[in-house]
């Protein structure tokens, strides 16, 4: 079978690679989807502190069941599946006290494991889910990146009935922001600087504000009332979002910080300290925030369409991390047509 290899930042090649033989707790899928986002992009420029080359990536996928091994009894042939890139040691603190997506010594496939960049793959069937027939194979690699809005929101915990600010309108934070919707949110805003993004969210049904063209401070106010929000969605990872969510969180509400930071953060501490705010970290996701993204999926929930930019054949597969490069802010989510199916 072939595989894509990337052999040093900006370089992958495609290699003859035997097909895994399937253990008896695994299953072997043919990959149908994989969505690149911006983790798989600081591998393409060398800048991923945590992955060394050569590296296989493919982390977002759907995929077609073909083999399952003997002691396999959730899954046959045929079944649409998506596959959680976790692999974790199951003795380390975080991981015996439900929380092994902070593994001590995690490992995510695509960056510190190979990842599901080849025709075929091989899994414990443990790590795969099943997907209902009315997600299709684009929507089914966008479960991963759901799942991680539904982990982000959980990490709040119940938003029924509240007021969500969303900073940023990437794939994540719009995903976010969908989400908390889905899950029974009051009031969603979205806040973005890129006009492209604005309009995808406004497309997803989300309202917005373009904090560079109109006052943040007030937009909260006339949207949610002089009480502002009552949890703010860091979903950037810099510090001017960072400091906007503790300037406009009001006394005594939450932040929960989803975007991945590049640079130390500089934040002002002082106001955290003073107006009694709830700072929370969110990583990831857990096999129950994969099962609530394939059910809001299923139940048409998410608007996925809008976000999907652009498709590119498994052959160029390059060419998905030269759009997102030049695209910038237009290129949303990149998904690899592994096959055409
Ligand atoms: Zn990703
Ligand atoms: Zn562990």
């Amino acid at each position: 079978m072939i595989q894509a290899l990337m052999t040093k930042p900006g370089e992958i090649i495609y290699q003859e690679v035997d097909v895994p033989v399937v253990g008896p707790e695994q299953i072997k899928v043919k990959m149908k989807r994989i969505g690149v986002c911006g983790s798989d992009i600081h591998v393409y420029h060398g800048k991923h502190p945590f992955t060394t080359y050569p590296v296989v990536q493919g982390h977002e996928v759907s995929a077609e069941v073909v083999e399952v091994g003997d002691s396999v009894n959730d899954f046959k042939p045929g079944d649409k599946v998506t596959i959680q890139p976790q692999v974790v040691c199951g003795k380390c603190y975080p991981c015996t006290h439900g929380m092994y997506n902070d593994c001590e010594v995690l490992k995510v496939m695509g960056f510190q494991t190979t990842g599901m960049a080849s025709e075929y793959f091989v899994t414990e069937a443990a790590k795969a889910l099943k997907l209902p027939d009315n997600i299709s194979w684009d929507h089914g690699s966008m479960i991963e990146p759901l799942a991680v809005a539904v982990h982000a929101i959980r990490r709040y915990g119940d938003v029924q009935g509240k007021s969500v600010l969303v900073l940023g309108g990437g794939t994540i934070g719009n995903l976010v922001a969908q989400t908390a919707k889905a899950m029974g949110a009051n009031k969603v805003l979205i806040s973005e600087v890129s006009e492209y993004r604005l309009e995808v969210a406004e497309k997803t049904g989300l309202e917005t504000i373009n904090p560079v063209k109109k006052d943040l401070g007030e937009k909260i106010r006339a949207f949610f009332g002089s009480d502002g929000a009552d949890v703010i969605f860091e979903c950037v990872g810099i510090n001017e979002t960072m400091n906007q969510a503790i300037k406009y969180a009001r006394k005594g509400s939450h932040i929960v910080v989803v975007g991945v930071f590049g640079d130390m953060a500089n934040m002002d501490a002082a106001l955290i300290q003073d107006h009694e705010l709830t700072l929370v970290g969110s990583a990831m996701y857990r096999v129950e925030d994969y099962k609530k993204a394939i059910e809001l999926a299923e139940a048409g929930l998410i608007e996925f369409d809008s976000l999907i930019t652009n498709h590119v054949p498994f052959k160029e597969y390059q060419r998905a991390y030269q759009i997102i490069e030049e695209q910038k802010d237009k290129a949303m989510k990149v998904i690899i047509v592994m096959d055409e199916d």
